[in-house]
């Protein structure tokens, strides 16, 4: 098992204490079943992050394919950090993160039929989350389809507090594992611990700028710390408005255009995790 410290592999980190894993829940990957291709949906965020500590400390195996669903709408936060951080120490294994462009995904923001893909909101309800699907889960599988590969199993990055996301492959050839769930069991407020005593800095939750999943906290720093983002996020929703021709449409759930929206204004009370209920995907906020 690897024992040095992840922070001698970054440039900025702060040096940490080790993991504070409790190893008496940790399932060495010996467990980890694996007949299978093993596929990583990389997704850049908390859980993710802990995931590929794990691998380097070697309490996870090393998947043989790793790969980014590259939305083109990423936030440069997420972008900035696993470059920084993330790449380096999965080098130092022999891990490369493949990017799996957003030309793999057949539509844009609109499906097939028409639909916005966007959970955008409307003044009485909000829309379903179809983008995921098509801008993370399908291109994912393609991908991996690219590679001649014709059966895998793939490590979604839910973690113990999101067991309501957890739903089995919808394809036969595709089997869905997720290591944070049952074989090293971790909240994301564990990963977040993990990661911080791993001497790494606060992990961004990844997400694309214009994800209506999105609380006030959340877009407030999207708007101080990325502001070419958030502008980003703001065209796109005078883009839908423009586009929808029955519903006024809004990426903020007060149903006002984004520029307009007090991001100090107090929210309801969620549960942890509850803002990405919405999604079931898997593939999204990992
Ligand atoms: S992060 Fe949000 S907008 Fe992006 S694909 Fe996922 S659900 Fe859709």
């Amino acid at each position: 098992m690897r024992s040095k410290k992840v922070a001698s592999y970054t440039q900025h980190a702060m040096f940490g204490s080790d993991t504070t894993i409790d190893t008496r829940k940790v399932i060495t990957h010996q467990s980890v079943k694996r007949d299978r291709i093993l596929t990583w949906s990389f997704g850049g965020g908390t859980q993710t992050i802990a995931i590929a500590l794990l691998v380097y400390l070697d309490r996870l195996p090393k998947p043989d394919l790793t790969i980014f669903c590259d939305t083109g709408r990423e936030g440069t936060e997420t972008w900035e950090y696993n470059h920084k951080y993330v790449e380096p120490l999965l080098a130092s294994i022999g891990i490369t993160i493949e990017i799996a462009s957003h030309d793999l995904a057949t539509v844009d923001l609109y499906g097939h039929n028409g639909d916005l893909l966007l959970p955008a909101f409307t003044e009485t309800g909000k829309f379903p989350t179809y983008c995921s699907d098509e801008w993370k889960k399908k291109v994912f599988r393609r991908y991996v389809r690219s590679k001649g590969i014709e059966s895998c199993i793939t490590w979604l990055g839910m973690s113990t507090d999101e067991v309501d996301r957890i739903k089995p492959s919808d394809v036969q050839w595709q089997e869905y594992q997720w290591p944070l769930a049952f074989n090293v069991p971790m909240s994301r407020t564990e990963c977040r611990q993990f990661i911080l005593n791993q001497g790494l800095p606060d992990p961004p939750k990844s997400s694309c700028w214009c994800c209506p999943h999105r609380l006030n906290g959340q877009w407030l720093r999207l708007k101080t710390h990325y502001p070419q983002d958030f502008q980003k996020a703001v065209e796109h929703d005078r883009l839908i408005r423009e586009r929808d021709r029955v519903h006024a449409v809004y990426l903020h759930k007060s149903a006002q255009p984004l520029e307009d929206v007090d991001f100090s204004q107090p929210e309801a009370p969620v549960l942890f995790g509850e803002e990405n209920s919405g999604c079931q995907s898997g593939f999204c906020f990992v």
